[in-house]
């Protein structure tokens, strides 16, 4: 299988990829997580990516397909993977179909995750990521199981209501011309977001399954 998790930022991709993948044994492609592992190192990418990343502002195309289509490459993808994150604009998703096309694949299914934008920031403003583990957690849908996790955990540094508004509005004027784009094709499924993370993850079982 393989898919794209597509959904303004917040709306629980990670949570729902982490989910899945355990389940579908496909590996799970974060760009977000790839391009903040990166900054972290100190990489090159690392460096160019960083000053965007902070104020909520997409990274360029060019940095980001190439980052992903050498991911894709790898052997583990060979048989499937969940994207999350990307595709983010129409560049990015015709660089990746011609990827596709390349390789004599396609891809299976498009989820988008449907959340109304009032929901988002406070999702955004509380979500916690574990270090460690690297699961995610939310102070108040979802808070950590003990002290010791609490202790560790990190709040990303675009996880500010400013640089979460600024997210949504990139999402709005680049991201959701995808929504059209993968509905032509026949593989996009909408799923609504709001709910717990059980009732999610039903929704998106039965959606892979339609
Ligand atoms: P969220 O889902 O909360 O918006 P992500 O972890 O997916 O966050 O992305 C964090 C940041 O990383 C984005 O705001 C952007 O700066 C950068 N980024 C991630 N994926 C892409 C992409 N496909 N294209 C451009 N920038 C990206
Ligand atoms: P995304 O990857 O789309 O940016 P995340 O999966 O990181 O979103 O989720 C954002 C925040 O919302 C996290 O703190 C997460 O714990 C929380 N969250 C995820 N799914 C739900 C849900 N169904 N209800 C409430 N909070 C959720």
């Amino acid at each position: 299988m393989r898919m794209i998790l597509i959904g303004p930022p917040g709306a629980g991709k990670g949570t729902q990829a982490a989910r899945l993948v355990d389940k579908l044994q496909i590996p799970h492609i974060s760009s977000g997580d790839m391009l903040r592992a990166a900054v972290k190192e100190g990489t090159k990418l690392g460096l160019e990516a960083d000053g965007y990343m902070k104020a909520g502002k997409l990274v360029p195309d060019d940095v980001v397909i190439g980052m992903i289509l050498e991911r894709i490459a790898k052997p583990d993808a060979a048989g499937g993977f969940m994207l999350d994150g990307f595709p983010r604009t129409i560049p990015q998703a015709e660089a990746l179909e011609g990827a596709m096309a390349k390789a004599g694949v396609t891809i299976d299914r498009v989820l988008l995750i449907e959340v109304p934008d009032e929901l988002l920031v406070e999702r955004g403003v509380g979500r916690r990521n574990d270090p460690l583990t690297g699961k995610i957690y939310h102070l108040k849908f979802d808070p950590p199981p003990s002290q010791d996790v609490a202790e560790r955990l990190v709040h990303r540094k675009d996880d500010t209501a400013e640089a979460i508004t600024e997210r949504l509005k990139y999402y709005g004027s680049w991201t959701s011309p995808l929504i059209p784009f993968y509905d032509a094709k026949g593989v996009l499924r909408r799923v609504d977001g709001v709910g717990t993370p059980d009732e999610v993850t039903a929704r998106i079982t039965t959606a892979l399954a339609s």
